[in-house]
């Protein structure tokens, strides 16, 4: 990948650890097909109107035009017309090579058949690929085979089988119920009651999809028991998402309430609430965060925005995602504007002498790998593929 003069030797070397992401699309894309998976609108609109006019967009013709031997800042017509002459795989390889990312962990709730398994996009990068399994769908692959007294045993039972060989499980609590949980656990007349109404909605023609808060808490607590980090969707995502019920500060019982449990919780995306996000990294222990999905989005405004995270996050307490999905793309600009943004923070706080060029370099290191290893305690890969010949 090209940098612009001024990324730091330290970073633009470092490997990364994707602790959010999803797979990419196995097929060619339409131009409208592509821009659907731009960014979290629904798709180009007769208002809007095209999604390359955007910072993603134009970042892609900016970094990911030159991968594909084109100009940089190539039109959105050629640049698609010489995707679609590489074809799907081809351009995978070369977005995935290029970020630097040689560690993926894969959130597998979304089904859609046209992505990539995780061992799929792990060979693409010639890295590791880990599983999240999300809570909310283990619900919802459990409500229809047992009665409401039996689905507290039968949640825990096919977690357990879902998370085998899993690194972590994951809540979109924030997409379903919003993120104002109460902090106590749900008592087993609690959760077959919820269960008996949530039963009853489904016998009476209502899809099966989770939205009680009593059953999303029961979820997460039932994954806290498994040990595994949790992570939670927070702030920006899909116009699916209520953005006001999206703000982490609505966490803060629960994350009292979870201080001791010895499980990590990480906070996903968090803007526009980073800044609140960064303050609970600070006050507790556990809380991990990122600013995954937003830097590329963001454009320029990166550097200022990991900057505000990390305002009042530890150092230690900070992570990389790209929470990259669809277009393969977005693991490449993900990973550059990261890299871009990292960068600049580090050089502004060593430029004013805040810090010294070995706690920038350290630092680098920490949010960019170590932090994850340790917050995932990371072994030997579960899904693992040699790197692909050039
Ligand atoms: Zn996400």
């Amino acid at each position: 990948m090209e940098y612009p003069v001024g990324v730091m030797d330290s970073v633009r070397s470092q490997r990364l650890i994707d602790h959010h992401c999803h797979g990419v699309v196995r097929r060619d894309l339409s131009r409208v097909d592509f821009e659907r998976l731009l960014c979290e609108a629904d798709g180009p609109g007769p208002w809007h109107g095209s999604l390359f006019d955007t910072h993603v967009g134009l970042a892609i013709r900016r970094y990911c035009a030159p991968l594909l031997d084109l100009a940089r800042h190539a039109s959105p017509e050629d640049y698609l017309s010489r995707r679609t002459e590489l074809g799907h795989a081809e351009v995978a390889r070369r977005m995935l090579s290029a970020s630097g990312i040689d560690e993926f962990l894969v959130d597998t709730g979304l089904t859609d058949d046209d992505l990539t398994t995780v061992a799929e996009l792990a060979a693409l990068a010639g890295g590791r690929g880990r599983h999240v399994v999300r809570l909310e769908r283990v619900a919802e692959q459990v409500v229809r085979t047992c009665t409401a007294d039996e689905y507290a045993d039968a949640f825990a039972v096919t977690l357990a089988d879902a998370t085998e060989g899993a690194t972590a499980v994951k809540s979109i609590a924030a997409y379903r119920c919003g993120l104002d949980l109460r902090p106590d656990r749900p008592t087993p007349a609690e959760v077959a009651r919820a269960a008996a109404r949530w039963r009853d909605e489904i016998g009476n023609g209502a899809g099966v999809r989770l939205t009680d808060e009593t059953l999303i808490r029961h979820g997460i607590w039932t994954g806290l028991d498994g040990g595994r980090p949790l992570q939670l969707h927070v702030g920006y995502g899909d116009r699916d998402a209520d953005l006001r019920r999206g703000d982490p500060l609505l966490l803060t019982p629960l994350l009292r309430a979870t201080v001791d449990a010895g499980v990590p919780v990480m906070l996903l995306h968090t803007y526009p609430f980073h800044r609140q996000a960064g303050y609970l990294a600070q006050v507790y222990d556990h809380v991990f965060v990122d600013v995954g999905l937003t830097l590329h989005n963001v454009g320029p405004r990166g550097r200022v925005v990991l900057a505000e995270l990390l305002e009042l996050a530890p150092f230690g307490s900070v992570l990389f995602s790209t929470d990259a999905y669809g277009l393969p793309e977005l693991y490449a600009v993900g990973a550059t504007m990261f890299r871009q943004a990292l960068s600049a923070v580090l050089l502004t706080g060593l430029n004013a002498g805040y810090w010294s060029k070995p706690d920038a370099d350290r630092f680098a290191g920490m949010i960019c790998v170590g932090n994850a290893e340790r917050a995932y305690s990371l072994l030997p890969a579960a899904v693992s593929s040699p790197r692909p010949p050039p």
